[in-house]
Formats: structure tokens, sequence, C-alpha cells
């Protein structure tokens, strides 16, 4: 029988968020079960819309967003971009040459990758990860060793561990801050702990701030790219989360610092971005005017906003459930509580994900689908309204008050 197998450079590629629970969750839905979907950071099925400014800025520009442009992106949307990242993320003096607009920053993370790394080079990814960033470097060659983010100090990154495993082979860092699937926004300090290792191995970073607006409490953000001259930084951000529009697909990435020492790799960038033509125009349009009104998700956050309060009601429900205990995450909307393993006997936490999906038909995401390594934590994210999140937590708690794994 002649039987067509995918490549082999998608052995190792994982990406649980979509993974086997949701498909087994949309064999629910299509037997006519009701499934509370908390496992996709989406806020539009959560009843959240793009500002009205946004979608019209698209919409009257579509006539003129019909042909292929510049493959980095349009001139007026990268100028926005680097006033934005000088006024508002303190990274002077980005060129708009160095500046490459994506199909979101999924994309872009896949192209970083795929120009960086040869065959067993190495990048440090945080545990636990975002983990489309573990499997672009799987997918391009390269082997991601994880370093440690501690949950007993706020999930910051441990900066011994990161030291002990940079390696000749280790090419560059991954910084996700604010972070997913954590909520953790890290202090200055940390972040230039962090430049002066990158400084003394000679390593690229990548910074990943999408959420860096989705910020609670007063938390402030750093851009890493902000406290160093000296070393190449490739800072990644969106329009996805900020202005609620996931479906439109626009990111982009800017590289800052020193620049001599990579003209190579942004070649290759280059043409790995002219290779795809251009990314999608309609939604680039929308860049300029979105980040002169980088204020409007803040009704969402501050206090008295939605997304504000269903995370305080989450925080101290979640933790409430006898077995469960969560930090508080400072930005994005998900929670990432830890699991107490030996009351539930838990040894596989993707068994126990379907577990709660076939008995309370709520989905979430186990700990190990963000590269943690012990079955003892799950992702869920905190975009529901509060009626619905009461509904999740209640189910959860149930299931839990007799759940022992065999
Ligand atoms: N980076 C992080 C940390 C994310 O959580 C996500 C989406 O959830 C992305 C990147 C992808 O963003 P985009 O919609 O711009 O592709």
């Amino acid at each position: 029988m002649y039987s067509l197998k995918k490549s082999r450079k998608l052995n190792n590629v994982c990406y649980d968020i979509r993974g086997p629970a949701l498909d087994e969750a949309k064999r629910m839905e299509e037997a006519g079960e009701e499934i509370l979907k908390l496992n996709i950071g989406n806020p539009a099925p959560f009843g959240f819309k793009a500002p009205d400014e946004i979608v019209s800025e698209i919409a009257s520009n579509l006539t003129k967003a019909e042909g292929y442009i510049d493959s980095k992106g349009l001139v007026e949307a990268r100028e926005a971009v680097a006033t934005y990242s000088a006024t508002r993320r303190g990274i002077e003096k980005v060129d708009i040459e160095n500046i490459f607009i994506g199909n979101g920053v999924s994309e872009l993370i896949v192209m970083a990758m795929q120009g960086l790394l040869d065959d067993g080079d190495e990048v440090l990814i945080p545990a636990p990860d975002y983990p489309l960033w573990t499997a672009a470097i799987v997918l391009a060659g390269g082997k991601p060793v994880h370093y440690l983010c501690d949950e007993t100090s706020g999930w910051i990154p441990d900066i011994s561990d990161i030291k002990k495993k940079i390696s000749r082979r280790t090419k560059g860092i991954v910084v996700i801050n604010p972070n997913n699937p954590t909520g953790s926004v890290y202090p200055p300090e940390v972040l230039s702990a962090i430049a002066a290792l990158a400084s003394e191995h000679r390593l690229i970073i990548y910074s990943d701030e999408i959420y860096d607006r989705i910020l609670y409490d007063g938390a402030g953000h750093t851009s890493i790219g902000s406290l160093t001259s000296d070393v190449p930084c490739v800072t990644l951000n969106g329009l996805s989360k900020s202005h609620l529009i996931t479906g439109y697909r626009v990111g982009w990435m800017t590289f800052s610092g020193d620049l001599s020492n990579v003209k190579g790799y942004l070649e290759g960038v280059n043409m790995l971005a002219s290779m795809r033509l251009c990314s999608n125009v309609p939604a680039q349009y929308a860049i300029s005017v979105a980040l002169l009104r980088d204020d409007l998700i803040r009704s969402h956050t501050a206090n008295g906003g939605r997304l504000k309060k269903q995370r305080d009601f989450g925080y101290e429900r979640l933790n409430r459930i006898p077995g469960l205990s969560c930090t508080k995450p400072q930005g994005a909307f998900y929670f990432f509580p830890r699991i107490d393993v030996k009351k539930f006997h838990i040894r596989d936490d993707e068994r126990f994900v379907h577990d709660m999906l076939k008995k309370k038909n709520v989905l979430v995401v186990q700990g190990t689908g963000f590269d943690w390594s012990r079955p003892d934590h799950f992702r869920i994210v905190f975009l529901p309204e509060m009626q619905t999140l009461e509904r999740a937590f209640a189910a959860i708690e149930d299931f839990l008050s007799d759940y022992k794994q065999e």
C-alpha cells in the first residue's frame, strides 16, 4: 500500500495547543456536546471586539491593498513600528530596512529560526515556553535547550540555569516577556543579566513581546532591546492581542543593537521574506493607527476592565480548588496552575487533560505541551466571561474531587 508520510523534519515538532485533545474536543462537538474551550488565546470567540478605528482603517484601504508590496512590508507601517520602538519601548534608531512585517509573529518566528540555524545549533528557550518557539527551532534543524523559570519567584528566568546551559553551539536566547503561559513580567535586572550573558557569549537575543500592552496592577514592561546596544536583538510584536485582531494576521520583528556581525543573517531573513513575496497587506494599513492608539486594550486591563476582573476572579477561584495553586499573572491572559500530583497520582498530564475533557467537557492544555518537563501544571485561558469561567472552575473542582490516575 502506498502511503504518504509526513517529512522526517516534522518528527519531533510539537504544538499541543492545537494537538490531539483539540481533535477529540471537535469530535465531541460534532456529536452534539458542548465544550468549554479554554485552550487557545483567541479573544474573538469570547466576545472581545476589535476597536472600530482599526477595522475601518483596514476596510477603507482595501482597494489599495490589492497588489504585492515590498516583502519587508509597507514603508509607512515600518516607520510607525520604528517610532513605537523608540518612543514606547526605548529601542532607539531601528532602521526600517531592519524591520520585517509578517503574517503574525508566528510566521516571523519560523522565518527567524530557518534563517539562523544549522543542524545541531542550539537556542536557549524558557521552560515553560510558548511552544511554537521550540517547534520552529526543531523544524530548522536546531536544538532547543530549555532554561528554567522559577515558579517560587514569580516564574522569573533562573540566570544560573541559563549560564549552565550555554555551550559552544549556542547561537541565541529567547525571552518571552510578558510570558505565555505563566503571565510573568520580567524585571529590568533580570533582563540586564540576560543581555550581559548574551554579550559575553555572543548570542543573538529574541524577545517575544506580543503581550507588552496586556499588563495588570500597574506592572511596567521593559524591552530587553532597550537595555543593550552591543548585542543584536530581535524584538517581535504585533496587533493580534493588543488590538484583538488575531484573525487579521499582522506582526513584525525589528533588529536592533550592534548588527555589524549579523549582516549575513539579515540577508538570509530577507531572502526568506522575499520567497513569500509579502505578508497580508490589508492589516498592514492598520499598524500606524493602532500604534498611536495602543491605549485601547487598557480599558480591559485597568481596574474595572473585563480582563482584570476575570484575572482577579480566576486567580482567587483557582486557588480555592483543593490540590491546585497558581501564581498571579501580571500580564497576558493565562493561568498556569500547579497540580498536586501526589494527591491525584498524576504521572501523565496529557491523560489528565483528556480525562477532564471526556468527563467534564472542559478543554485546557497540559503543562508538558509548553515544554515543562513535569506533569504538574496545565494552562487555562481567562478570556471567557465570568459566568463561563465559574462554570469551568466548578467543573474542574468537581472533576478533581474524586480524580486519581491509575
Ligand atoms: N508569541 C506568543 C508568546 C504567543 O502567545 C502567541 C499567540 O498566542 C504568538 C506569539 C503568536 O502571535 P501571532 O498572532 O502574532 O502570530
